[in-house]
């Protein structure tokens, strides 16, 4: 017999959009019952996305350190890589996060049904769970945060062995000698670096002229030059115009795209392929059409400010609603969604998302870019700060970042910041506080900045913009 049980809050999707809503409602005291397919809360992000992807890439990293610590004078025997123990060092990491979610749940008395849900109504859902056994679970709301899953490529099964998707890569299966890496997104390209500093040639094909579409070139171009050494070969402006499984590999013919040329050979065969060309919405067998929910042309759900649908009881957050998709962004939403539900006044109005690729260097930007800016036609004024003048970045031997700020010409706001280096990622959270906090160039030039950190290049960026670098010369253009 079907069981049946009663919520305030029912929400769908164990993601950090959806264990973050249910955590802050349990708190703010509602009834919350957390819908999830995996054994404990975490979603993509800490199963199978951003969590198990940068523990890899700190291993890749160490890799990279042991062979560049060559140049100070340090030479270490060439490291043998123990798949085995990093898969569980990897495994434990994930865990132990995980399972510190599911003791928060417990401990907030949010209750964790495991299984898959499908509404059946504006007010109910039906859970399928493990054992096969549904049940009905009514609420007076609801918070969908069923995340994504990775985009197929047209007529490319994911049922053989030498064909992964992100999920799969993460396994480390084996090193495959040779990998084809199929988008120059940051997926592809944080994988892509972890299978080649594990020993594997790493070819990778784009179709668009650069890596990482859509970010500012000066950024990208930094991280393609490194990356043009790591990889076995870069490949923009190219497709995958036909890929066939053979008993050695995999034969791929590839195309350039727009009259481009393809370096010879255009038929490869690699021991693996690796696919990562975007992620979709998992807003498909959800029973929204069941209810007043409405979808976009691209499928994700749509939202007003709140993170209500067009269904007065339902709300949905994160990944399904839309980009950016990135795990900061569904908690952010989470935490306004929760208090819609609570009656606050409140709306998702972001003046700056960061956006981080970890790979070696990493990029980070935050609010306008300049690609953006030129696109919309944007007075802008643009100060960047290179890292070779950057006392830290040459203590660690990286100067071939950048710091920029993008500033309104006026007022001289911080519009935007974009960053590559090392640590990028880190760095980049004081470009969100300046955009979020309208500090202007002179505000971040007054702060006191730790020495020698590469927090500085922030201040030291603003200095160039006010004509006051000490550290970057600049040719007087009048007598004194
Ligand atoms: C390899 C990789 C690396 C990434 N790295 C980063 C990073 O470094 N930084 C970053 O910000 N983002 C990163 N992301 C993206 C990030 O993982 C997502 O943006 C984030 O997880 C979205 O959170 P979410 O709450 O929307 O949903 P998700 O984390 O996708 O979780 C949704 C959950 O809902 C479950 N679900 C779906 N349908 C149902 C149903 N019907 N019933 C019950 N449960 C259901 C799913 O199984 C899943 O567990 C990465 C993604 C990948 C794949």
């Amino acid at each position: 017999m079907e069981r049946t049980s009663s919520t305030q809050l029912a929400v769908v999707g164990g993601g950090p959009g959806g264990y973050i809503a249910a955590f802050r409602a349990a708190d703010a005291g509602l009834s919350v019952t957390l819908i999830g397919q995996e054994p404990a809360p975490g979603g993509v992000c800490l199963h199978v996305g951003c969590i198990p992807s940068k523990a890899l890439l700190h291993v890749a990293r160490v890799l990279a350190e042991v062979r560049e610590a060559q140049a100070w004078g340090i030479t270490f025997p060439s490291p043998r890589v123990d798949l085995e123990r990093l898969r569980a060092w990897k495994r434990s990491v994930v865990e132990r996060l995980t399972g510190g979610l599911r003791l928060l749940a417990e401990q907030r008395g949010v209750r964790y049904l495991r299984g898959r849900a499908r509404l059946w109504d504006a007010r109910t859902l039906v859970v399928e769970t493990e054992a096969g056994e549904a049940e009905r679970v009514s609420f007076q709301q609801a918070i969908v945060a069923t995340g994504s899953r990775p985009a197929e490529l047209p007529g490319v099964s994911f049922a053989s062995p030498r064909i992964m998707d992100s999920t799969r890569a993460l396994e480390l299966e084996d090193v495959p000698r040779t990998l084809l890496v199929i988008g120059g997104g940051y997926i592809g390209l944080e994988l892509g670096t972890v299978y080649a500093r594990l020993g594997a040639r790493v070819t990778l094909v784009e179709m668009m002229p650069g890596i990482l579409p859509g970010v500012d070139r000066d950024l990208a171009s930094v991280l393609a030059r490194r990356l043009e050494a790591l990889f076995e070969a870069v490949l923009v402006n190219t497709t995958v115009a036909e890929m066939r499984e053979e008993a050695e590999g995999v034969r791929v013919r590839l195309e350039g795209v727009g009259g481009q040329a393809v370096p010879p050979p255009t038929e490869r065969v690699f021991d693996k392929v690796l696919v990562c060309v975007g992620r979709k919405p998992n807003a498909h067998d959800l029973g929204l059409e069941r209810t007043r929910v409405e979808r976009d042309a691209r499928g994700f759900v749509r939202v007003d400010a709140q993170r209500r649908t067009a269904e007065p009881t339902i709300f949905a957050i994160g990944d399904v609603v839309g980009e950016p998709m990135l795990a900061h962004k569904a908690m952010h939403e989470a935490r306004v969604a929760v208090e819609a539900i609570l009656g606050r006044p409140t709306a998702f109005a972001p003046r700056a998302i960061p956006a981080v690729v970890f790979t070696d260097p990493e990029i980070a930007w935050c609010g306008l870019t300049e690609t953006q800016a030129r696109q919309e036609n944007r007075p802008i004024k643009v100060a960047r700060f290179p890292w070779a003048a950057s006392g830290r970045a040459v203590t660690v031997d990286r100067p071939e970042g950048v710091t920029k700020l993008i500033l309104d010409p006026e007022t001289e706001r911080v519009l935007g910041v974009g960053i590559v280096g090392v640590g990028a990622g880190e760095l980049i959270a004081e470009g969100v506080l300046a955009i979020e906090m309208g500090a202007r160039a002179s505000d971040l030039e007054r702060v006191i900045h730790p020495h020698p950190t590469l927090s500085e290049t922030f201040m030291e960026a603003a200095e160039a913009f006010l004509g006051v670098s000490p550290h970057l010369y600049r040719r007087r253009t009048t007598e004194r």
